[in-house]
C-alpha cells in the first residue's frame, strides 16, 4: 500500500489536515506500506514557502515520517503540459474564454430536476466547444471535450470510506449533467487540480488516495480523466471531515485550530490524535 498526504502550502495545517495525514500514515504503516508527502503548490499565486516549511514542522511534530523525497507539483509543470499536448493532438482539448458570469448566463433558465452545480461548480454548457487549440491564449482555460472521449466501457472506482463504500461508475451522462467539459488547465496555470493530482498519484505509485469527504464527488472527474489517459485508478478512501463546534468544516482561515497553535498551547501529538478520534499511536 502506498498512501500520501498532499496539502497545499497556502495556510496553516489545522486539525482536519492532522486527521487526514495521520490516517493516511497509519493505514500505510499498519501494513508495512509507504507513506508519501506531496506539496500541492500548483497555484503559485497562493503558495508560500513559509507555509511549506510549516507543513514539514507540523508533520514532524505529529510524529509522521515520510518515505522518499517530497514531490512538489511546481517541479512537474512540464510533465502536465506534455500530457495536455498529447490530449490536444487527438483534438480533444479546446481553449475556453468564458468567465463565470458567461457560464451563469449561458446556463440560465434552470430546469426542474436538472442540477446547475456539480463537483467543479457551475456545469459548463459547452459555449467555447469548437474553438481551435491553435487559437488558445495564455488567459484561456483548457477544457476536455466530452464528445471526443475515447475510453471504452464505463470506468469505475472503488471507495472504502465510511459514506460511500462500494464501486462507483463514471458514466458519460454523469459527466455531461454534473460537470460539462472538464477544465484540465486553469488560465495561467500548468494544469487543473484534477489533472495534476491524477498524474502525481500515478507517477508516485500511490495505491490508496486517502482524503476528506469533500473531495468524493471530484473523484468522478478524476476517474474520468484517468480513463481517457489509459491510467489505472487507485482505491479511494474519503474520510469524515473534522468540524468546528458549530458543525462547520474547518478551513485554512481557522487559525484557532492550527496545529501550530495547539502545540504553542502545550498540547501533545497524542492529544491531537485523541481530538480527531484516532487513538492508536
Ligand atoms: N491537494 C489537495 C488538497 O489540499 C488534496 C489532494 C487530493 O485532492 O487528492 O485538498
Amino acid at each position: 500500500m502506498i498512501t500520501r498526504f498532499a496539502p497545499s502550502p497556502t495556510g496553516p495545517l489545522h486539525l482536519g489536515h492532522a486527521y487526514s495525514a495521520l490516517l493516511a500514515y497509519d493505514m500505510a504503516r499498519a501494513v508495512g506500506g509507504q507513506f508519501l508527502l506531496r506539496i500541492d503548490d500548483l497555484d503559485q499565486s497562493r503558495a508560500r514557502p513559509h507555509w511549506e516549511d510549516q507543513i514539514y514542522e507540523d508533520l514532524s511534530w505529529l510524529g509522521i515520517t515520510w518515505d522518499g523525497p517530497v514531490r512538489r507539483q511546481s517541479d512537474h509543470f512540464d510533465d502536465y503540459r506534455a500530457v495536455i499536448d498529447q490530449l490536444a493532438q487527438s483534438g480533444a482539448v479546446y481553449p475556453c474564454r468564458c468567465k463565470r458570469r458567461d457560464i451563469e448566463a449561458a446556463a440560465d433558465a434552470p430546469q426542474e430536476g436538472v442540477p446547475r452545480f456539480g463537483p467543479d461548480g457551475l456545469i459548463y454548457p459547452g459555449t467555447c466547444r469548437g474553438r481551435r487549440w491553435q487559437e488558445r491564449l495564455p488567459s484561456d482555460a483548457l477544457r476536455f471535450d466530452l464528445g471526443k472521449a475515447t475510453a471504452q466501457g464505463t470506468p469505475s472506482f472503488v471507495e472504502t470510506g465510511p459514506d460511500h463504500a462500494g464501486s462507483h461508475k463514471v458514466t458519460r451522462d454523469f459527466m455531461t449533467t454534473h460537470v460539462g467539459d472538464p477544465v484540465i488547465a486553469r488560465p495561467g496555470m500548468a494544469a487543473s487540480y484534477h489533472l495534476a493530482v491524477i498524474l502525481d498519484d500515478h507517477a508516485t505509485g500511490v495505491t490508496h488516495v486517502i482524503r476528506g469527504a469533500d473531495l468524493f464527488e471530484a473523484t468522478y472527474i478524476q476517474r474520468f480523466l484517468l480513463a481517457e489517459l489509459s491510467l489505472p485508478a487507485p482505491i479511494y478512501h474519503h474520510h469524515r471531515l473534522i468540524r468546528d463546534d458549530q458543525g462547520k468544516r474547518l478551513a485554512k482561515r481557522d487559525d484557532a485550530r492550527a496545529i501550530a497553535k495547539y502545540r504553542e498551547d502545550g498540547l501533545s501529538p497524542q492529544d491531537i490524535r485523541t481530538m480527531v478520534g484516532l487513538t492508536i499511536a
